[in-house]
């Protein structure tokens, strides 16, 4: 199942969550309710909003149960006449699959390449790091290039997204928390990452970080320790790897970080860059508008988005 934070183009109003379907989105939501009533419980849903929420917080509040009411509604939705709640993707904008509120925790130097490229050491603990919201973007937003750097750069990262409560999970469970996959970019500017210790404000720009196109459910994906990653910048293929490089594994990572930060539903972890960045090449080449990244990550899709120039108040 490919989850996906959608709207109507050129309407007011929040994201709703969808589902791909026969290449349209499909609202989930509706999807459901239309399930309840052909199964005449009505009161449920009247309920609609507690039973399944269309809004991204209190879906994944949820948690499992919205990921099991949306099985349920994407399997009715293939033998019923859903045309009216369906959209066609080019009719749809689509939001980084993250809702309100969730930590956004970005894993530095975790593929051996990439540390030697960026001539850093192997880390004895996970490097943890982190996103404020103010800097996610969806699959069909432009990343905007602050006036304030000359050296942004692209990581293309394999993303995780949590299902379920998790506090001191063991590494031989740390699957079962998990609701699936999505690809982020952890756009970077390098000038401001690196002029003082600490790297959020190179990572945390306005507008800076897609991520998306959805969300492909767990039951989907079931072996993340064996997933190729690849980028290209304008067509040049730039980074190609596999998540069996990975120097701390994600079950590795979900028992490192929930013994000390307890994830939330919804929560995410960008699990680090491959090696072949742009400020690693010889030259360095950083991205200027006009640029477009693409991320492929097997058995999750494409997310490909392109650089603007931001418009400043004082431009
Ligand atoms: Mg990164």
């Amino acid at each position: 199942m490919r989850l996906v934070a959608y709207k109507q183009k050129n309407t007011l109003g929040p994201y709703r969550m969808g589902v791909v379907h026969h290449e349209n989105v499909l609202d989930l939501q509706e999807a459901y309710r239309l399930y309840l009533l052909k199964r005449d419980q009505v009161d449920l849903a009247n309920a609609i909003e507690h039973v399944l929420p269309s809004d991204l917080t209190s879906f994944f509040k949820l948690g499992e149960q919205s990921i099991q009411h949306a099985q349920v509604a994407l399997n009715f939705s293939e033998e019923h006449d859903v045309s009216a709640i369906s959209f066609l993707f080019h009719n749809v904008t689509l939001a980084p699959p993250v809702p309100n509120g969730a930590k956004v925790i970005c894993i530095g130097t975790n593929y051996k390449n990439h540390v030697a490229e960026m001539k850093a050491n192997i880390p004895e603990y996970p490097v943890l790091f982190s996103k404020f919201s103010n800097a996610l973007i969806g699959a069909n937003d432009d990343i905007q290039k602050s006036p304030y750097t000359e050296k942004l750069d692209y990581e293309g990262e394999f993303t995780v997204v949590i299902g379920k409560e998790a506090s001191h999970v063991k590494k031989e469970n740390a699957l079962d928390y998990i609701a699936g996959y999505t690809i982020g970019n952890d756009i970077s500017a390098r000038d401001l990452q690196k002029r003082t210790p600490q790297w959020l404000q190179g990572k945390s720009l306005d507008k800076s970080t897609p991520i998306g196109p959805w969300i492909v459910t767990a039951e989907e994906l079931t072996d993340p320790s064996n997933v190729q990653i690849e980028t290209y910048v304008n067509g040049e293929k730039r980074q190609s790897s596999n998540t069996k490089h990975l120097i701390f594994n994600i079950p590795t990572l979900i028992e490192f970080i929930s013994s000390l930060i307890t994830l939330q539903p919804g929560d995410v972890i960008l699990t680090g860059t491959p090696d072949g960045v742009g400020f690693a090449m010889d030259p360095p080449q950083f991205l200027k508008a006009g640029d477009t990244i693409r991320i492929e990550v097997a058995g999750v899709g494409v997310l490909e988005n392109k650089v603007v120039d931001m418009e400043t108040p004082d431009q």
